[in-house]
């Protein structure tokens, strides 16, 4: 699958350290998802690599952070420019490593290239504050400035945009970056990287660590003192450890955890609507987003209506290989993946839950697109996320019913209703608790908006003018004998 690129240079094996690609002294496999065959290896780095590109990154701190956010923002608009202009092969490299369809390849890396163009604007807005003083003698200043060396973990369902939200604001704000991303997508990271060379970013600026193993490289990363502030996506569990393993140094901590976005449709929403919102909102990705939807609450008097008419719609979703046309729905990232997809579904069948639709594995790491019904609150898939493309139908009453059971969750990441009752649009969307809600729409996410989780779901926010502020310091000078 990646024999054909247009500019077969993208292709990176190698890790970005500094100033230049680095073999390391071991390799691994990266695999097509969807034929299980090795498509290269990479640089599989450990301990001293990665405390190398900690000392890189922090080498290129002084300079970095002492250009104007203009200059900075001058070569993260060329990066922008060259991910938009070779969409095609990023694509091609992001179906083949993680099997998403092409399609959605390429909307991820315009996706993920628009943060790039909108923190290479935002930095040049990092304002400062004059603050009326109380003392007459005295003036009152607050300036931002760049954190210093931070630090990025990623997760492989978006392999460009989960870095370019985080490497975005830091590089924005002045801060060298560290990335360490997924073991099962690195060439989107190291393609991306290649096209940040080529725009400018100076030596040690974007550093990139590969690796099939994450944790030692991740406490490296954790208990360095140099870095400042690590970024992390991926699951609640891996965040637990991050965050204590930090806690000795004090770092600043941004992490986008699991969710279990509930999705409601209320008696008087637009039902058809509500389906497409339910289908873009679960099955998008095969259903491996930490945005989509895992519990659909469905009221009873549209309940029946709903469900065939999502069957309908989820029948006619293609599945296959990314690369062939027409494919809606790739495999799944890996055995492991399927294997909790496989428990979610028998788990909730063994409680009573009906297979309206799929329920089970066409072949390898594919799953047919699923619509189980009659879904409670005693199966795991009410209570943990799924990963895949199954839509679980629970049956609700009432309002108040429906807040209770999609709050019952130490997730908060996203949720989604459709109701055309004004006073209930604004009852429900205060009620959720959760960081992000879509309200009569199923994809909420976009640069120019604050993405993030409460509750367990994390901390902090990625995109739109809040994006940035995690990677700077506000310093306060006072200024007497005026
Ligand atoms: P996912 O289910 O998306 O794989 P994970 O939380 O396991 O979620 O992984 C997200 C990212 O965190 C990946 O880059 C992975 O390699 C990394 N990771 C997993 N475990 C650790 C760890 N103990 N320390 C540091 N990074 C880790």
């Amino acid at each position: 699958p990646l024999a054909n690129l247009l500019d077969p240079s993208l292709l990176k094996t190698d890790a970005l350290i500094g100033a230049g690609w680095v073999k390391g002294s071991a390799r691994f496999d990266v695999t097509d998802p969807a034929t299980g065959l090795k498509l290269v290896d990479v640089a599989d780095l450990g301990v001293a690599e990665t405390r190398d590109a900690i000392a890189a990154a922090q080498a290129a701190l002084p300079a970095w952070r002492g250009r104007t956010a203009k200059d900075r923002g001058a070569i993260l608009t060329k990066w922008f420019q060259l991910m938009v202009q070779h969409a095609d092969d990023l694509a091609r490299i992001m179906t083949a490593e993680q099997g998403k369809p092409l399609a959605e390849s390429k909307g991820e890396v315009v996706y993920g290239a628009s943060f790039i163009e909108w923190f290479a604007e935002e930095g040049k807005r990092v304002y400062g504050e004059t603050i009326p003083a109380t003392d007459p003698r005295k003036r009152y200043l607050v300036i931002k400035q760049a954190m210093g060396v931070c630090a990025a973990i990623t997760p492989w369902n978006f392999p460009i945009a989960m870095i370019t939200r985080k490497v975005g604001p830091a590089l924005a704000a002045g801060c060298p970056v560290v990335v360490k991303p997924a073991g099962q997508t690195p060439l989107s990271a190291l393609a991306i990287a290649e096209l940040g060379r080529r725009a400018g970013l100076p030596d040690g600026v974007l550093n990139v660590v590969t690796a099939a193993k994450s944790a030692e490289i991740g406490k490296v990363m954790c208990e360095s003192e140099v870095v400042r502030h690590l970024s992390f996506t991926g699951s609640t569990e891996v965040g637990r450890i991050l965050a204590a393993q930090c806690a000795p140094t004090i770092k600043k901590l941004s992490l986008e955890l699991g969710g279990n976005a509930p999705f409601i449709v209320f008696d008087d929403a637009d039902l058809d609507s509500a389906v497409e919102g339910a289908l873009a909102s679960k099955y998008r990705n095969g259903g491996q987003t930490c945005v989509c939807a895992n519990r659909l609450y469905v009221q009873d008097g549209v309940y029946d209506t709903f469900v065939q008419k999502l069957a309908a719609k989820v029948q006619a979703i293609k599945v296959g290989n990314g690369f062939e046309a027409g494919v809606t729905q790739g495999p799944m990232i890996d055995d492991n993946a399927i294997a909790k997809i496989e428990r979610h579904v028998a788990d909730a069948v063994s409680k009573g839950a009906k297979v309206l639709t799929g329920g089970k594995r066409l072949h390898d790491r594919f799953f047919e697109p699923t619509v189980l019904t009659e879904a409670n609150a005693d199966m795991l898939c009410a209570r943990e996320e799924t990963f895949g493309p199954v839509a679980p139908v629970f049956r609700f009453q009432t309002e108040e019913e429906v807040l209770r059971l999609a709050n019952d969750t130490e997730f908060g990441l996203a949720a989604y209703f459709y109701s055309r009752d004004i006073g209930r649009v604004f009852r429900v969307g205060e009620g959720l608790e959760s960081g992000m809600v879509g309200v009569n729409t199923g994809l909420i996410s976009t640069a120019e908006v604050p993405f993030g989780g409460v509750k367990q779901s994390g901390l902090g926010r990625e995109g739109s003018r809040h994006g940035i502020e995690d990677y700077v310091e506000i310093k306060y000078l006072c200024l007497g004998d005026i």
